[in-house]
């Protein structure tokens, strides 16, 4: 069922079992796992079907730090949310990032790698992946063609990708949704606020208001917050009527820890004679699976660094393209110009006979870093909530660990005379405080409600339950502990339907 939220009378007192906000991959991955159950669910979301700018500007806010893309440009603010623009990199996190490290400071999750096994399969299918299957060997046996670069395996290893459509859960979800007779999904629903009773243990309603000038109240018994990271922690942090640091925010932890992918050019890949490299090849929406060099656990630990993977492009195609972080702007119409431009040059410049040199491109979990943060602006967007700034900060770790991903590479291709590795200038340079100018993220927006046992140490439980609150759910990769070195949607999935199988449970006992 749908409902345009401008079009109800004024004050509408909404009420149900269950209220998600945000409808992206984590609000719609959730609301699926409610389909045809005896549940009420309101799903809540702040646009419409369709992109407005009006909406984007709900989501601008000031950044410092480290140089980041524009916030009003970064995440999508309607009906599917981000998977509007997201291009559907997939890969599953490692056993190693859920333990704890100590050479990465306040790494560790309250939950394993084997907690999500069972989730991922479920995941892969609402993301319109392959079959559930990242073993290099399975993808070989496919096609012959899939050769390996040489090393040992017991340093460096093909991690697999599989790449979604990519799915736009807006377009490919809406009629279920819909459709469906327990789902009442509410269009420019802006949640505003988020009330709790007097001593903060349980949430009692939301509001939600929109720029037609209605307010209106949604009560539930269950309330999960699905908009993203940033405006995950900024809607805690604005929700201070009870607690005036904000929802769950006795400990100081909301906004914290916020953490991306580092995705920046390092190295370069020489080969003694031409190679397609097949294995490690990508084309936009045609490519299927392909791997990325990998460091394995062993090597991690022995140099002290962070996970991370490398990713090829022909040389000669990589050398000549801007870096994403002057790719992306403000501007939609002209940002996917510059992408369409991209795409070509990347086709045109694909030789039969392959290449002699690649550019090696790294993808790096950034180490939680407390400085690293989300807080509330002075200023107010439209609807009277405050604005979100964004302070991104890396610590040294980052640049050891990149340095320590192709030393390790360099090593092993250069003991099998399969190649020879060149680090980047800024690699060679020993001060692990500086960054290049081209230093920009995944547009991965991870880590700022984040999970842990202890509640002085994090956010959200294991179940991603803030802690102290009784029925306040977080979903998505603001529950994230540590990074991890894949893209964040398919991990973030599969921890949703994991927080909404734990709901399921918990209605059912009552
Ligand atoms: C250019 C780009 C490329 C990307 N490529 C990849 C990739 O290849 N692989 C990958 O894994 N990830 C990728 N991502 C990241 C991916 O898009 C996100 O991980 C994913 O969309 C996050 O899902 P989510 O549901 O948490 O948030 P979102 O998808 O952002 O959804 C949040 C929803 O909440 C709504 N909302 C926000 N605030 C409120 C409020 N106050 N009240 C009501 N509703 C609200 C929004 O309108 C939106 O619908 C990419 C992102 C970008 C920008």
């Amino acid at each position: 069922m749908h409902i345009d939220a401008r079009n109800i009378e004024n004050n509408s007192i909404i009420e149900g079992d269950i209220c998600i906000v945000g409808s992206g991959a984590a609000g719609i991955s959730a609301a699926l796992e409610f389909l045809n159950t005896p549940y009420k669910v309101i799903l809540l979301e702040g646009g419409g079907f369709e992109y407005e700018k009006q909406m984007q500007d709900l989501y601008k806010g000031k950044t410092t730090g480290q140089r980041y893309y524009p916030l009003e440009s970064a995440r999508l603010h309607y009906f599917g949310g981000t998977t509007g623009h997201w291009s559907g990199f997939c890969s599953t996190f490692d056993a190693i990032d859920f333990k704890e490290r100590e050479w990465v400071p306040h790494s560790g999750w309250p939950i394993t790698r084997e907690d999500l096994d069972p989730y991922y399969p479920r995941a892969h299918k609402n993301l319109d992946l392959g079959p559930y299957e990242y073993d290099v060997k399975y993808w070989q046996g496919k096609d012959p063609e899939l050769k390996s670069l040489p090393f040992d395996g017991d340093a460096v290893y093909n991690k697999m990708w599989q790449f979604s459509k990519p799915t736009r859960f807006g377009t490919k979800y809406r009629d279920t949704i819909v459709k469906a007779p327990n789902i009442h999904l509410y269009t420019y629903a802006n949640v505003t606020d988020i009330t709790a009773n007097e001593n903060a243990s349980a949430v009692t309603q939301v509001t939600v208001k929109n720029l037609a000038g209605k307010q209106h109240t949604v009560k539930a018994k269950q309330f999960i917050i699905a908009c993203c990271s940033i405006q995950n922690a900024r809607l805690l942090l604005a929700s201070n009527k009870q607690m005036p640091k904000g929802l769950g925010n006795q400990h100081d932890n909301v906004g914290r820890y916020f953490m991306e992918h580092l995705e920046i050019k390092s190295a370069e890949l020489w080969l003694a004679k031409p190679d397609v490299l097949k294995l490690y090849h990508w084309e936009w929406e045609i490519t299927k699976a392909r791997a990325e060099l990998a460091i394995s656990e062993k090597m991690q630990r022995k140099y002290k660094i962070l996970n991370g993977t490398a990713s090829l492009t022909p040389l000669d195609i990589a050398k000549n393209q801007p870096a994403f972080i002057d790719m992306w702007t403000a501007d939609t119409a002209q940002t996917k110009k510059n992408f369409a431009k991209l795409d070509q040059a990347n086709k045109d410049g694909a030789k039969k006979e392959g290449h002699r040199s690649y550019q090696l491109f790294t993808r790096l979990e950034q180490a939680p870093n407390p400085n690293s943060r989300v807080t509330l602006d002075v200023e107010k967007d439209a609807l009277g909530v405050p604005r979100a700034m964004l302070h991104w900060e890396l610590t040294p770790l980052e640049k050891h660990s990149l340095r320590g991903i192709y030393k390790i590479i360099g090593e092993q291709i250069g003991i099998t005379n399969g190649g020879r590795v060149r680090l980047m200038d800024y690699l060679r340079d020993e001060n692990d405080n500086t960054w290049p100018e081209f230093t920009g993220g995944g547009w991965h927006h991870m880590g700022t409600t984040r999970m842990a046992a202890d509640p002085t140490k994090g956010v959200v439980d294991a179940n991603c339950k803030v802690h102290g609150i009784a029925n306040l759910y977080m979903a998505g990769a603001s529950c994230y502990a540590t990074a991890a070195a894949p893209n964040p949607t398919l991990t973030l999935v599969a921890l949703t339907i994991r927080l909404a199988d734990h709901i399921k449970r918990k209605v059912k006992a009552v």
